[in-house]
């Protein structure tokens, strides 16, 4: 009886690689066989629910191709190419990047995975490496995405996702994602155009399908693990489970948790009603439970015109859906003096990313050790340290001796590299100081605290701290 690595592997070749060549422009994700025995998952733990990752931030990934065909997500080891290859970052800038990411949340809302934007690490978990276009891994331009695929799903894989095989298409680039997160489930494409497995299009957005319809590119074939109908609902439904109804989301777009803000400043939040109720009211609130402003209609905007003291404040964002669900979240901003150059600054300061930050070896100040946000003047301990947060844009981002760096969930940080902490500056979620939670009476403080933790142990990443 013959292997299964050498019935699977051409078989490959020809289900899906050439299939689409008559369409050999249009954008199209695929998916390549490897042997039912690939192995993955060395040394990785497994959450309670399985996790998307989303990527933007590129990386360097080691193929296995024709060696062990291992696939591991923590480890960076992809089973589709041979070599080391170097992935730019997501090429469309962080507005585009945030349509993504919500449009992709939204696509697999009905099931229950988390999709994160931060690392799980040595946490089991699915990769959407993000990036710019096919030729990274060896594939043609016009392949917008593809996934490694066997007929059981993947605990652990990397599926890539070519943004500049469409241009900058949110919409596009998500549901590519979605397919190739899907194929390492096992799913297969679809002969059916409102599905995300397809390769149909022109019928609007896609989402999944709880109906049968035929396997196929661009017509009817048989299922490539057995059968001629699939339902992409279905199957993940029965592979991931149903979410726990979540009527209502709400996250603070901006500013970032930690980040530096003028006396008067403007707040962004995002609200997400999956009930389908509409948006009763959105009310925000400043260190205290009086609601400061509310509204019924985006944009959820509060713009902060009475200055407010320098130091930390806590800016709470309610939503009520007409359903009568609600959702809270909130944000931590140090108001700190606007300066261009170190004259504007006062002593002990110095100026970084356009505002006056305590400088290197005062109190609270970057780089200082930290157990918690309250002891830095930034509100944000990360991997035991003191966290500024950067604007890349900037020329002087950072004090001298750091640099301004990608730093998880679309946002930059300072870091340095004389200690062995470079590279594990990227964290799930600011921890709020529990000094400026006291001083709120909102009573979803402390659940929000608490989330945050919980994903901050969860999903954070574990380094090694060199400690002095
Ligand atoms: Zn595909």
């Amino acid at each position: 009886m013959r292997s299964l690595l050498t019935r699977s592997i051409p078989f490959a070749t020809i289900s899906c690689l050439s299939l689409p060549i008559a369409r050999a422009e249009f954008p199209r994700g695929v998916y390549v066989r490897v042997p039912e025995q690939a192995s993955e998952i060395f040394r990785s733990r497994f959450p309670s629910r399985r996790i998307l990752y989303l990527n933007h931030n590129g990386g360097t990934f080691v193929g296995t191709k024709d060696g062990s065909w291992e696939e591991n997500a923590s480890l960076n080891r992809s089973s589709l190419f041979r070599g080391t290859r170097s992935l730019s970052r997501f090429p469309f800038g962080e507005e585009s990047w945030n349509q993504v990411v919500r449009c992709v949340r939204e696509i697999m809302a009905p099931f229950d995975i988390d999709v994160v934007e931060q690392d799980p690490g040595g946490v089991a978990h699915i990769e959407v490496v993000v990036t710019t276009e096919a030729r990274i891994v060896g594939m043609p331009d016009n392949v917008a995405g593809v996934a490694p695929y066997r007929c059981r799903p993947f605990n652990s894989a990397i599926v890539y996702t070519f943004a500049q095989a469409w241009g900058n298409s949110p919409r596009s680039i998500c549901e590519t994602a979605v397919q190739e997160t899907a194929h390492a489930f096992s799913l297969d494409h679809e002969f059916y155009c409102p599905d995300p497995m397809t390769y149909l299009s022109g019928c609007g957005d896609k989402t999944f399908q709880d109906v049968d319809v035929p396997c196929g590119e661009y017509k009817p074939r048989p299922c490539e693990c057995g059968g001629s109908f699939q339902n992409s609902y279905q199957s993940l439904r029965s592979l991931l489970g149903l979410r726990p109804p979540t009527p209502m989301s709400v996250h603070v777009v901006t500013p970032l948790s930690g980040a530096s803000v003028r006396a008067q400043f403007s707040v962004l939040a995002d609200v997400i009603d999956y009930s389908g109720s509409g948006v009763a009211r959105v009310s925000f609130a400043l260190d205290t439970d009086h609601s400061l402003w509310e509204t019924q209609s985006p944009p959820f905007r509060l713009d902060v015109r009475d200055p407010l003291p320098s130091g930390k404040h806590v800016v709470y964002v309610h939503a009520l859906a007409s359903s009568g669900e609600e959702a809270r979240s909130s944000v931590l901003v140090n108001v700190r003096t606007p300066c261009q150059a170190l004259e504007d600054c006062r002593d002990g300061e110095t100026c970084a990313s356009g505002f006056c930050i305590p400088a290197v070896g005062m109190p609270g100040a970057l780089g200082q050790e930290c157990d918690w946000g309250e002891e830095c003047a930034s509100g944000l301990c990360e991997e035991r340290r003191c966290v500024e947060l950067c604007d890349l844009a900037m020329e002087q981002a950072c004090p001298s001796g750091f640099e301004c760096k990608p730093s998880g969930q679309a946002r930059f940080a300072c870091v340095h590299d004389e200690s062995g902490w470079r590279g594990c500056a990227v964290v799930a979620s600011g921890r709020v100081s529990p000094a400026a939670q006291r001083g709120a009476a909102f009573v979803l403080s402390a659940t929000v605290v608490l989330i945050s933790l919980l994903r901050f142990f969860h999903g954070g990443k574990t380094c090694a701290v060199k400690r002095s």
